[in-house]
């Protein structure tokens, strides 16, 4: 009789879900295999928090695995046959296991898949790829859909994504007369409701802390290492979602835009390191969302339904899609050719920027910011004060819990910086200090005055964001929805366009110290 073939499956740190089909049968003749490495840690700069939270929630599920009875090779960072990189590693696993065929499931990021094509011309065993069947589009649906287009718009992709999968539809038509209740996510937070007690995990992760201490791990950011907030394994991550949805959701799309100096997190989800490491599903949030609404129409209204569903089912899979479609090009884009480097208080949050200050200081404690603190502060900053795209998207590649890079990159250099030069945002998402003060209570304890656009006490936002529009007027003329900016910009005086000018300069050559 011919011996069975064994087989090895590789499970990465972002593929922790246990419903996949791979996991519903014990077969001792496969094998899954883990593994923590220093090509993950190194590169890019990660908070610690995320590298702690993705080796604790690997462990967890190595462990969960374990119990459901299937055989598995964990290597730890430290173990001393551990190479440090996936090729070699699995190279040295299928030789002394006598292992003869290799699957893997596909991975989010074109860097890995890269690195699983080159992998699988030169093993000496059959290799084969699977689906983490964790999306609700493959790869190529976004390209399919907007082929032969200029312009990928969202909401089209959105409503194509109800439709398809029948949410929030009802003969066609969209449930509550409109697709979209953009228009009433805006509201600023000024204590109208109270704040939710957020729901924090206190997982004990010293040992890991120290693994990564004694192997001098370069990483940013702050963390209390035996209270490690983020959930690690999918009864936690189930958990947040049900604290979400009875304490959050009913005012989610209310105040998804607000942004306030007494809370991190205001009425958002922090599902997304569960989410991106596939702990949960976005089907399944989806379906706790509309079960509470069917449960308590009285309590949750359509915006609150409608403004989350349009983030998961919408923007999530919509920036996967604009991955795929642009990638490798993506990661080269820099549009307005900007070169200045990222000012050292992104790494300190030691700035007089009271907005900056606490978007960037609860990134450090937290390894979080919601939206719109990335896109219209942090964000904003960096491209009105023209950094390079490179450095931006390492940035936010390193310091969020959530950040992979196939949902980071296009939120960074396609939404955020425009280095695509528009074909993910209709225009770029700048503003003066206006909006953050519209928006939020940090320009209320600011040493800088948001009404001001030049002079000692103007709010920097104001001078650079007419720099922006000035320097950068051959690029952008053509952009419709932007003729307006031009118009004011040409109405104001002369004197009052050099003064902004100069202060905004004057900015540029020392961002360091604003
Ligand atoms: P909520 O605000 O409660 O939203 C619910 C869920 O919707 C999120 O968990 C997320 O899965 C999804 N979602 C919302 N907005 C987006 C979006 N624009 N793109 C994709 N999914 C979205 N998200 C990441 O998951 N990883 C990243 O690395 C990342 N980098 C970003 C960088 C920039 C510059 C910007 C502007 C946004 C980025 N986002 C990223 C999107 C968004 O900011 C985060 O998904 C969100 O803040 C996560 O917090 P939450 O779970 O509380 O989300
Ligand atoms: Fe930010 Fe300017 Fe407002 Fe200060 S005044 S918080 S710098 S927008």
């Amino acid at each position: 009789m011919t011996p069975v073939q064994k087989t090895l499956r590789l499970v990465l740190g972002d593929q922790l879900n246990e419903k996949h089909s791979w996991f519903q049968q014990v077969d001792k003749n496969i094998t899954y295999v883990m593994m923590e490495i220093r090509q993950e840690t190194d590169y890019v700069n990660h908070h610690i928090q995320k590298v702690l939270a993705f080796f604790a929630a690997m462990r967890a599920f190595a462990e969960r695995l374990r119990d459901m009875g299937h055989r598995i090779i964990y290597l730890k960072l430290d173990d001393p046959g551990n190479h440090q990189r996936l090729d070699a590693n699995i190279r040295t696993v299928l030789d002394q296991h006598n292992i003869g065929s290799f699957e893997y499931l596909l991975p989010d990021e074109y860097r890995l898949d890269s690195q699983f094509k080159e992998l699988a011309k030169t093993l000496p065993v059959p290799c084969h790829a699977a689906d983490t069947e964790h999306f609700l589009t493959v790869r190529e649906d976004l390209a399919q859909w907007f082929s032969g287009k200029k312009r990928y718009l969202m909401e089209s992709f959105y409503r194509w994504m109800r439709k398809r999968y029948g949410i929030l539809v009802e003969a066609g038509k969209p449930v509550g007369g409109q697709w979209n209740f953009d228009k009433k996510n805006r509201e600023t937070y000024r204590g109208q409701v109270p704040l939710p007690e957020p729901l924090l995990f206190n997982n004990d992760v010293r040992d890991l802390y120290q693994m990564i201490q004694r192997n001098t791990v370069k990483t940013i950011g702050n963390v209390i290492a035996d209270k490690l907030i983020w959930p690690v394994n999918r009864d936690q991550s189930l958990a947040l979602l049900r604290h979400f949805v009875a304490e959050a959701l009913p005012v989610f799309g209310t105040y998804q835009d607000a942004m306030t100096a007494s809370s991190w997190q205001l009425f958002h989800c922090r599902l997304s390191f569960s989410l991106n490491t596939k702990m949960l599903s976005p089907m399944e949030v989806i379906a706790a969302v509309l079960q509470a609404w069917e449960n308590h129409p009285d309590k949750i209204g359509i915006q609150q339904i409608e403004g989350f569903i349009r983030q998961i089912l919408g923007w999530r899979e919509y920036m996967r899609g604009i991955y795929w479609t642009l990638m490798p090009d993506l990661s080269v884009t820099n549009f307005f050719d900007h070169r200045a480097p990222l000012p050292g208080f992104f790494w300190t949050g030691n700035t007089r920027m009271n907005c900056l200050k606490h978007a960037i200081g609860q990134s450090l404690d937290h390894a979080y910011a919601h939206h719109i603190q990335r896109l219209m502060v942090t964000g904003n900053f960096a491209l009105l004060a023209g950094i390079d795209p490179d450095a931006v998207d390492d940035w936010y590649l390193g310091i969020y819990i959530d950040a992979v890079e196939w949902v980071e990159m296009p939120n960074t250099r396609a939404m955020s910086q425009f280095a695509d030069g528009g074909r993910v945002a209709t225009k770029p998402y700048v503003s003066t200090a206006r909006y953050i003060h519209a928006m939020s209570d940090y320009c209320d304890t600011c040493i800088y005055d948001w009404g001001k656009r030049h002079g000692k006490s103007a709010c920097p936002f104001n001078s650079l964001y007419w720099h922006f529009f000035h320097r950068n007027r051959r690029r952008l003329r053509k952009i419709p929805r932007i003729g307006m900016m031009f118009r004011t910009w040409d109405r104001m005086e002369k004197r009052e366009q050099s003064q902004i000018l100069q202060q905004a300069e004057t900015h540029q050559n020392r961002l360091d110290r604003l």
